[in-house]
This record gives C-alpha cells, sequence and structure tokens, in this order.
C-alpha cells in the first residue's frame, strides 16, 4: 500500500475525474526526428533508444487506435470494472506527424464517450504553436483533457549531449511554456540514474520544474537494451551505474525539493527484463517504489518539504515586519 508522501497520479484521477481512470497504452506509426536525422543530430538517436522505442507493453502500430483500444479495454474492464480511460500516445515522438494527420487521431482516439483526456508523449523539437492550438481546438470540442508528456530526462545540457539527445534544456523550457500558454497539460519525463548525473543534477531537475508549474513528472531508471550504443559502451566499461540504495535516495531527494503541487505518475518505470543487460537492479518496480515510500515515511520526508526556493526566499524576511 502507497504511503501519500507524495502526490500520487491514482490520486490525482480521482479528484479530477471522480473515480479510478485506467490509461491505454496506443502505438501510433510514428518515428522521431532524432531517429530519421531531421534534427541534425546525425540519425542514430538516443543512445538508450532500442529499435521499439519505449513501446515494449505496446500492441502493433498498423492496427487502428479504435482496435487498440478495444483490445486493451477487453483486458481491463472486466477484470477491474474500468469505466474511464486515458489513450496514451506512447512510442517514439507522436507530435512528430503531419498536422492534420495528428488531429485525425486524437479525434478517433478521443470520441468515445468513456475517454477522460488524451496524454500524448513527444520531444520538444515536435512542438508548436500550430500543433498546439490545433490540440487545445480538438480538446474544446471534445470535452477532454489533453496532456504533453515531454522527454526531458535531464536538465544537465552535458549529459543530454553525451546521451546524443538532439536537444537541450532550452528547447525544453520553450515547449513547456508554450503547452502552458495553451492551457493544455504538460508531464516531464526524467531519468534519475543517468551515468553521468549527480545529486546535485537531481536537486537541480526538481527544481527546475518546480519553477517552470509542469503539472506531471515520471521518473524512470534507466534500462539498458541490448545492441544500443548504450549497451556498447556499458559491455566496455565506460559508464557505471548507481546503486539501487542511491537511486532511492535520488528519488527521495528529488521528491523533497519538487514543489507539492506537481503530479507524480511514477517514481520508477516498468521495465522490461528481456533483451536488456541492466533492467531496474533485477528487482521489481513495485518494491522499490514501496522501499522509497516507506523509507520516506519512516524519516518524515515528504514530497515539497524543501521546495522553500521560488519566489524569493532571501526578502520573505522584509515582508513580515
Ligand atoms: S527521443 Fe525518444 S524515440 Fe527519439 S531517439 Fe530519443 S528515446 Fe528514442
Amino acid at each position: 500500500m502507497e504511503q501519500q508522501v507524495y502526490r500520487t497520479f491514482s490520486d490525482y484521477l480521482k479528484e479530477r475525474y471522480g473515480e479510478k481512470v485506467y490509461k491505454l497504452p496506443v502505438a501510433l506509426p510514428v518515428s522521431c526526428p532524432n531517429r530519421d536525422g531531421s534534427c541534425g543530430n546525425g540519425g542514430a538517436g538516443c543512445t538508450f533508444c532500442g529499435s521499439i522505442g519505449a513501446g515494449y507493453e505496446n500492441l502493433p502500430a498498423d492496427m487502428t487506435i479504435t482496435a487498440q483500444l478495444a483490445a486493451n479495454k477487453a483486458h481491463i474492464i472486466p477484470k477491474y470494472k474500468a469505466k474511464k480511460f486515458i489513450p496514451y500516445f506512447q512510442n517514439f515522438s507522436n507530435t512528430y506527424a503531419p498536422l492534420e494527420t495528428l488531429r485525425a487521431w486524437v479525434q478517433e482516439a478521443g470520441a468515445g464517450e468513456d475517454i477522460v483526456a488524451i496524454y500524448i508523449a513527444t520531444r520538444p523539437d515536435c512542438v508548436s504553436d500550430e500543433y498546439l492550438a490545433m490540440l487545445r481546438a480538438e480538446a474544446d470540442k471534445l470535452g477532454i483533457d489533453i496532456c504533453v508528456e515531454l522527454g526531458l530526462q535531464s536538465v544537465n545540457y552535458r549529459s543530454l549531449q553525451k546521451i546524443n539527445r538532439g536537444h537541450t534544456l532550452g528547447e525544453f523550457i520553450d515547449a513547456i511554456l508554450r503547452i502552458k500558454a495553451y492551457g493544455l497539460q504538460s508531464c516531464a519525463h526524467l531519468i534519475l540514474n543517468l551515468p553521468w548525473d549527480t545529486m546535485t543534477d537531481v536537486v537541480e531537475d526538481a527544481k527546475v520544474l518546480s519553477a517552470l508549474g509542469v503539472d506531471q513528472v515520471k521518473l524512470h531508471a534507466l534500462y539498458i537494451v541490448k545492441g544500443t550504443e548504450m549497451a556498447r559502451q556499458y559491455e566496455a566499461g565506460e559508464l557505471t551505474l548507481i546503486s539501487r540504495e542511491e537511486y532511492e535516495a535520488r528519488v527521495i531527494n528529488f521528491l523533497e525539493h519538487l514543489s507539492p503541487d506537481i503530479v507524480l505518475q511514477r517514481i520508477i518505470g516498468r521495465a522490461p527484463e528481456t533483451n536488456t543487460l541492466f533492467s531496474n537492479w533485477h528487482t521489481g518496480w513495485w518494491k522499490i517504489r514501496d522501499n522509497i515510500t516507506a523509507t520516506m515515511a519512516a524519516k518524515g520526508q515528504y514530497q515539497g518539504r524543501l521546495c522553500k526556493y521560488l519566489n524569493g526566499p532571501a526578502v520573505r524576511k522584509f515582508l513580515s515586519v
């Protein structure tokens, strides 16, 4: 049982939609500008990215959205008596498509009475005013929320260069400010154990996301997929991974520095065991999550406890006299 030491996604969904809501993965026939060379970064993709992106749990992308949602619902409805759903465009960069194609996908995914929101994972360089205006208009027509999930991974631009990310912090800030300007929701994905990052980077991750006012965060531990550039580096001894204990300490410090308003979709991701060289320290993700929450509860730690750095802390003393 998860203890309330941070703002959980399940609690947020119940607050917003009045009952449990289930996210259904949808695979679209998209690629990524960092994989096809369009972002001028050599076309090799991020060094950790496997050939199926993040979509190892997905159905095939050549199935229609309607068929994918029906197949997932057929599995979930009898098991959980689920009534409300969020289609999640998960794999690769889901706004990396012609604008009218994306509009049609959103209309198809959002058509059911039981759909309360659509979540769309993409990259900062695949977000523009034109696309956001279209998403805003479709969200209003459908009467649903739209959340744009952006991969950031780290605020440390040197680490982002090392993983061949094809963008740095600046593009992420630009994209978040634009998403907010259209009244859409935002979520940032971070990997808290990138080999070149330290605890200082993790605290800075929390500060930057809090200052920007992102709505949600999803934390992952790095997993190393066979055949990737990162797998080559790992096998050649060119990078070292932190221990599970250090990952847990980083998550706790991140949460304590994070604004209490931000919703945590996850504090550790599910990761595939097959085809990987390293995956969540060969430990179930829920065990790591439960250990983090138990440690925080035992030590009186909670999300936002150290979020005291915003809005001019040095001049507060002059305002209280
Ligand atoms: S941005 Fe995402 S899909 Fe593109 S190369 Fe990086 S991890 Fe893979």
